[in-house]
């Protein structure tokens, strides 16, 4: 099997193999499921590159669990716009509810940023923050991450729900533009 290939217009090579980005989805959930034990927990996945994430973490959390999803832009092509704009928000009222956001990867943080400060307005009980991937290098923003899968080089990676212009969401191992 060929390592390298093309999404779209760009060839990517093999970063994380699925295998060991379901190990590591299963821990970060066993850590959750202790983190939280006994208590119910709202997730909330940040749309649309944290879907197939949400999908995988959330079968392996044991507890009492409900999943909503925000939808929030502020990337196009191949580096962030640096402006956030709401597509659409959360249904309901988090007051005092347990609330774990997810993200597919963070980079400057200013999605996340942005997704905390509105949740933070609607009084949780607890905050907490889980991210597939963390760029630290390119973090700008003040913000804590509870749970982080793997820590990433700055290049820009597809697969496993993230996308080249749409493209590659479908790949169940994670990718690096070659
Ligand atoms: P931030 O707001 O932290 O700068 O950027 C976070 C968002 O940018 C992520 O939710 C993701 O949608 C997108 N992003 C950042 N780095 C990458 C990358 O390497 N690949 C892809 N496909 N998206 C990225
Ligand atoms: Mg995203």
């Amino acid at each position: 099997m060929s390592r390298i290939l093309r999404v779209k217009d760009k060839d990517f090579k093999l970063l994380i193999p699925r295998s060991a980005i379901a190990t590591r989805v299963a821990a970060l959930a066993e850590q959750i499921n202790a983190d939280f034990h006994g208590q119910e927990v709202l997730f909330v996945g940040i749309m649309n590159g944290s879907f197939i994430f949400a999908a995988d973490l959330l079968r392996e959390i044991k507890l009492c669990a409900t999943i909503s999803f925000m939808r929030l832009s502020s990337y196009q092509g191949q580096s962030s716009a640096g402006q956030v704009e709401m597509v659409f928000g959360l249904p309901g009222d988090l007051k005092g509810k347990n609330v774990i956001v997810l993200e597919d990867i963070v980079e400057t943080g200013t999605t996340l940023e942005y997704a905390i400060g509105m949740i933070k307005k609607m009084n949780p009980a607890r905050l907490a923050v889980a991210t597939l991937l963390f760029k630290p290098q390119a973090l700008t923003r003040t913000i804590s991450l509870d749970y982080v899968g793997f820590e990433l080089e700055e290049n820009f990676v597809v697969g496993y729900g993230l996308d080249y212009d749409g493209y590659g969401r479908n790949l169940s191992s994670l990718y690096v533009m070659a």
